[in-house]
């Protein structure tokens, strides 16, 4: 696919659409803040799957439970910044560099392959991805890709 012009937050609804039902399986709610309307450059199904790999983990972690996951669409300097925030039980320190890893999985049918492939593509765009501890429960994950 040829890399075009993309709103985030168009992406980001099509994504949230697509995961409403397994969301509401899990009694999640999936919520999009936006500051203000954002545009990057690129390839517009690989940054679905981006959005796609993280808000199913998300949703994953909180499905005992259920909880709202935060999606924060936003500007930072020349970065567009995309937060995706859950309720979860969060990621033990001696573990934060290792869920990058390919086959690295904490699930009974995980394949620990969703987070690679994300930084992968994430790489390929010159973005990135941050995990960050959010209080006072859950993680952040931040992807952030240059902005046009
Ligand atoms: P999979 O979902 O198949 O396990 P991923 O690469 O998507 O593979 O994730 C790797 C691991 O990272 C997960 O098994 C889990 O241990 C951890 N992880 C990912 N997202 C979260 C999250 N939001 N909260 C806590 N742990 C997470
Ligand atoms: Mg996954």
């Amino acid at each position: 696919n040829d890399p075009k012009e993309e709103s985030v937050l168009s992406l980001m609804k099509d994504v949230c659409k697509l995961m409403e039902t397994q969301a509401h399986l899990h009694n999640v709610n999936l919520i999009i803040k936006q500051e203000e309307p954002i545009r990057v450059y690129c390839d517009r199904s690989q940054i679905k799957q981006v959005f796609i790999n993280i808000i199913k983990n998300a949703i994953e972690v909180m499905s005992e439970s259920g909880g709202t996951v935060t999606i924060n669409v936003y500007k930072r300097n020349d970065t567009a910044c995309t937060d995706i925030i859950d309720e979860g039980p969060g990621i033990p320190v001696h573990l934060i560099d290792k869920i990058k890893e390919p086959f690295f999985t904490t699930k009974k049918n995980g394949t620990g392959l969703g987070l690679m492939i994300t930084n992968q593509i994430l790489e390929k765009h010159k973005g990135s991805l941050n995990i960050l501890d959010n209080e006072p429960r859950g993680s952040i994950f931040r992807i952030s890709l240059p902005l046009q």
